[in-house]
């Protein structure tokens, strides 16, 4: 007998993409899922990624299993793109990396880790967090699921003192989730400010920081500045776990790489948290796969390569400003109901608008246009043909 799961994983979002195939519309737009699309409407694939990849098939020789954690030089180079020089952490292991299967597959090892063996039950999630958050440490076994309040529905804007409240309150030993940058669903992030008050709570609170990134570069153009917050906390000495995802950053969405990094300070546990981390993966997927992570590993390490990757960021987030600018203008001119700074106070990938399940549903029926529920839409499925159609839609949409 198949018991219903309590829980929906992505039931909503799933459903919106078969409605999209399904609609015979000429005018159908698709804004569902955070991938880069170019001004033509199409998914891009970054012409490094494609240079690179092609490198790695020419030098390929045989395709052996890789060992349970990866490839050693790819997880260190992935710590390196957030944190700068480790390499006297690498070589006393205080930093240390588990190749997994995407940013997804990572936060499933590391919930795995965390209640296994760390005896964790609680964890704390944004609220609204990415949609995956809740099911995978609900299928971890965390028993308390808890969200802190992080963003005001009516004025758009982060609700910074519920942050810091519901952390203060939140007990010993919880597992805390934070964004590092361009949240999903969101896009507003906390200032650096901000960012130390809530690195100070989760100090004094001896909570389990776990930093999920999976949007690096997107939200300022500036890798290094993106991945600010987790220097701070590695600064300070904070003990901390990342969930690392390469899908969006190198716009390969299906070779599935990702890298769970430990920083912690100098213990004689740490062997024992390899050896831990290592059953799981073992059980579950025995080691990971190789050549989008040969790929990506290819370009963080020639400087060539990582260059022309870095500087395809500019170009990007310099569209996605663009779109962000005259989205809200157009919808200003249209005089959509509400205020709409908050497009351009905020970088990033999505924009959430505030739909009803009637609006939402009458959006997609009457203008063909397909969000994430309960209203997220890509930014970069916007262009110069559509934008105005788009703003006319919402505008309606929400005079409804
Ligand atoms: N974290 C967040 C916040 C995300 O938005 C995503 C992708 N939607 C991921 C992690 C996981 O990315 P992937 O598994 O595709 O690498």
């Amino acid at each position: 007998k198949c018991v219903p799961e309590a829980f929906d994983i992505e039931e909503e979002i799933i459903k919106t993409m078969n409605d999209y195939d399904k609609d015979v519309s000429l005018k159908k737009i698709d804004l569902i899922i955070g991938v880069y699309r170019s001004e033509d409407g199409d998914l891009y694939l970054l012409p490094v990624v494609k240079k690179a990849q092609q490198m790695v098939l020419e030098e390929t020789l045989n395709h052996n299993y890789l060992s349970i954690r990866g490839i050693d030089e790819f997880t260190k180079a992935a710590c390196t793109l957030i944190l700068g020089d480790i390499e006297k952490q690498w070589n006393d292991e205080t930093i240390f990396g588990f190749q997994c299967i995407g940013g997804a597959g990572a936060l499933k090892i590391g919930a795995d880790f965390l209640h296994q063996f760390m005896e964790c039950t609680t964890v704390y999630f944004s609220d609204p967090t990415w949609v995956n958050h809740e099911p995978t440490f609900k299928s971890s076994g965390f028993k308390n699921i808890r969200k802190y309040r992080y963003f005001k529905k009516e004025s758009k804007s982060l609700d910074i003192e519920g942050i810091w409240e519901d952390l203060s309150n939140a007990p010993e030993n919880s597992v805390v989730i934070l964004q590092v940058c361009g949240h999903n669903p969101t896009c507003v992030d906390p200032t650096k400010e901000q960012w130390k008050k809530i690195a100070k709570i989760i100090k004094e609170q001896k909570l389990i920081p776990f930093f999920d990134i999976a949007y690096q570069g997107f939200a300022s153009g500036d890798l290094i500045e993106d991945a600010w917050v987790i220097r701070y906390f590695f600064q300070e000495g904070i003990d901390f776990i990342c969930a690392q995802s390469f899908s969006k950053i190198f716009t390969m969405y299906n070779e599935r790489v990702g890298n769970l990094m430990f920083s912690m300070k100098p213990s004689s546990e740490i062997d024992v948290i390899k050896s831990n981390v290592s059953k799981i993966v073992r059980c579950m997927y025995s080691n990971p796969p190789n050549h989008g992570t040969k790929t990506i590993l290819k370009i963080l390490t020639n400087s060539e390569l990582y260059n022309e990757w870095s500087n395809s960021f500019t170009i990007m987030v310099s569209r996605i400003k663009t779109i962000r600018i005259d989205f809200r203008k157009a919808l200003e001119d249209l005089g959509a109901p509400g205020k709409w700074n908050y497009i351009t106070d905020h970088g990033g990938m999505f924009i959430l608008l505030n739909f009803t399940s009637n609006q939402l549903e009458y959006f997609q029926q009457f203008y063909h246009i397909y969000v994430s529920p309960p209203g997220r839409l890509n930014v970069t499925g916007l262009n110069t043909n559509n934008i105005d159609y788009i703003a006319k839609a919402v505008t309606e949409t929400l005079k409804k």
